[in-house]
């Protein structure tokens, strides 16, 4: 069966998704891409997510790719918007339901090939910008 979110076939974007982490952890070539990979993903995963995180995630997307502001430029400026301590909303779905309704997307994760670290990042990028182009103006 393919996803019911992002419609990969076989539902085989977890397996990956999971692999992924793992290369991103263990080499930083590839961990290079890091944060576009869990917002991306996440994105197209909805249902992992509360209205508020989702869109949270979107605005993130939105600062890496257009506003160009690099990782640790956002996280400091969200430090307290992301401890959960003092954020003021949920980020994790606590229902599973998914926020959007939508199931036809320009890439999925089994887009990016992964045989070297430039690749990689080349394709979660353009993975990246696929998914905020599809979500670009999507009311929620
Ligand atoms: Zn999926």
């Amino acid at each position: 069966m393919n996803c019911p979110e992002c419609g990969a076939p076989d539902s085989l974007c977890q397996t990956r998704f999971d692999e992924l982490l793992v290369l991103e952890f263990t080499d930083a070539g590839y961990g290079a891409v890091h944060h576009l990979t869990v917002a991306t993903y996440m994105l197209q995963h909805s249902s992992k997510l509360t209205r508020e995180g989702w869109l949270h995630e979107r605005e993130l997307l939105r600062e890496f790719l257009i506003a160009n502001k690099p990782p640790a430029f956002i996280r400091k400026q969200n430090k307290d918007l992301v401890d959960s301590g003092k954020r003021k909303f949920k980020i994790k779905s606590r229902d599973g339901l998914p926020v959007i309704n939508k199931t036809i997307w320009t890439k999925t994760i089994l887009d990016a090939r992964t045989e070297n670290a430039e690749v990689y990042c080349e394709d979660v990028t353009a993975w990246a910008r696929s998914v905020l182009e599809d979500v670009q103006g999507l009311e929620v």
